[in-house]
């Protein structure tokens, strides 16, 4: 996927935007370039691009101030491009929430190690967080998978020992009443059965609990059941 990634290169010396754009294209990368700041910072919020290389001294907008209205709507990865001597330090200071920073001159094959190693940070963060799902102690939910993990091990639940499972993970910390799980996870169909919870709740301690020698589901005495860390 890095490979086909879209790199926009803005720099406005005409030379080292160049040697940007053969570097990166020789590799694989696409690439589009703007040597004017303002357009620049129009662009990356019109266009879609998987990494910026933002030079800090531009016409009409400077990267620093792209950098930071970027930031206020977008977590795109932004390595910045700092000329030696020059105002590195002051970029970094003011901590402008780039991802990283080169200082020119630089080798191109250490600006292709930066840009790999960025994207794939990138990468990994918005996966983790378009996973959904659930974490209590060493147990995992999933629930677009309808899959449970205890330490890695895959449990097999029923549909209504998963569906309670959910309820009570879903309300983390938080006690439920008998009544709220059945009504919730049985329907009123079972209205005043309250017993059926109660039956449940023992076959997930003993597929969870139990079995892991750990204890997940507490029971409030008098009132009902609820799950925490
Ligand atoms: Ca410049």
């Amino acid at each position: 996927m890095e490979e086909s990634a879209k790199i926009f290169i803005v720099e406005d010396e005409k030379n080292i935007a160049r040697f940007l754009q053969i570097a990166l294209e020789k590799e694989g990368f696409k690439t589009a370039t703007e040597r004017n700041g303002k357009r620049a910072y129009e662009r990356i919020m019109q266009e879609k691009f998987d990494l910026v290389l933002l030079d800090v001294m531009l016409p009409e907008m400077d990267g620093m101030e792209i950098c930071k209205r970027v930031r206020e709507v977008s977590d795109i990865p932004i390595i910045m491009l700092t000329a030696r001597d020059e105002i590195k330090d002051k970029v970094e200071g003011l901590d402008l929430g780039a991802n990283d920073y080169m200082t020119k001159p630089f080798a191109s094959e250490e600006l292709l190690a930066r840009i790999r190693g960025t994207l794939k940070r990138h990468n990994e963060r918005v996966r983790d967080e378009e996973v959904n799902r659930y974490v209590v102690k060493d147990m995992i939910i999933y629930p677009d998978r309808f899959e449970v993990t205890v330490k890695g091990e895959n449990i097999e639940l029923t549909h209504k020992e998963y569906e309670l499972l959910l309820y009570l993970v879903e309300n983390k910390k938080n006690v439920l009443s008998r009544d709220q799980i059945l009504q919730k996870v049985w329907g009123y169909d079972y209205y005043g059965d309250t017993n059926v919870v109660d039956v449940y709740i023992s076959y997930l301690r003993s597929k969870i609990d139990e079995r892991f020698g750990e204890k997940y589901i507490h029971t409030k005495r008098g009132v009902g059941y609820v799950i925490r860390d």
